[in-house]
């Protein structure tokens, strides 16, 4: 069993209350992963994460931007095959019967291929521990979405590209301890966050010790406990993500 990573510092996302005081005028208009004008007869909703990847009761006031009905569509499948790769790989089984997550369960009692595929893509270290070789395109393919949506959500920074981010991922069994403990560390900044953004809300100022501000942090915020947190830098778009307290998700916008 591993030990869970002592994130710190760390907020919880309810304690903001709504934050959907900012937006600028382009989510209004564009789809921010593709770029299409939106208006009434393609324009969805896209929480942020998608709610596959969270527990009921889900946290209130789901944060969310404007999409495109295609690329919400298009990530559905996607995002469903993650989650369950995400419960086989945590409680180390394909059996059905040990999952634990509701939408999990739903999702393999309807399309029973996906725990299949999943299953296919074994290799085995031990008779009783096992690794995954998944589908590289369909995680990359979430993962990326993620990050795209806290830096359009957080940083009010939209339309971009795959090959702009550079994305690494690792489960925490994997890790040095070094690595984790500097996985665990929020983003630090010598500046503020731009005015108008969501991240202001959520920024600590560090003051030295004549109460001077000589930089801010950008804390942990707990979306859902044990579930789902993540990391924003207010400066050079750089996002963390811990899911379900063992993959570490790190992505950073390179151009
Ligand atoms: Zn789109």
């Amino acid at each position: 069993m591993l030990h869970p990573l002592h994130l710190h510092p760390v907020i919880n996302y309810e304690d903001f209350g709504v934050r959907h005081e900012f937006l600028p005028w382009q989510l209004n208009d564009l789809c921010p992963y593709c770029g299409v004008s939106l208006d009434s007869t393609n324009k969805t909703v896209d929480h942020i994460p998608s709610k596959t990847l969270l527990n009921r009761p889900f946290p209130a006031n789901l944060a969310a931007i404007p999409c495109c009905l295609h690329c919400n569509q298009g990530f559905s499948s996607d995002e469903e095959y993650f989650a369950v790769l995400l419960e086989c790989v945590k409680h180390q089984t394909f059996d059905k019967r040990k999952l634990t997550r509701d939408s999990v369960l739903k999702t393999v009692t309807h399309t029973p291929a996906i725990l299949e595929t999943i299953k296919n893509s074994v290799v085995y270290d031990s008779p009783t521990h096992f690794t995954i070789a998944p589908d590289d395109r369909r995680v990359k393919a979430v993962l990326l979405k993620l990050v795209k949506a806290h830096l359009c959500f957080e940083n009010s920074h939209y339309m971009i590209n795959d090959n702009e981010l550079l994305l690494s991922i690792s489960t925490l069994d994997n890790m040095s301890v070094t690595d984790c403990s500097l996985f665990a560390e929020p983003f630090n900044s010598s500046l503020l966050p731009e005015v108008g953004s969501r991240a202001l809300n959520s920024v600590m100022i560090i003051q030295d010790e004549n109460a001077r501000m000589i930089g801010s942090c950008s804390p942990w915020i707990d979306y859902q406990k044990e579930t789902y947190s993540f990391c924003v830098a207010t400066t050079g778009d750089k996002v963390k993500i811990l899911l379900h307290e063992f993959l570490c998700v790190y992505a950073e916008l390179i151009v």
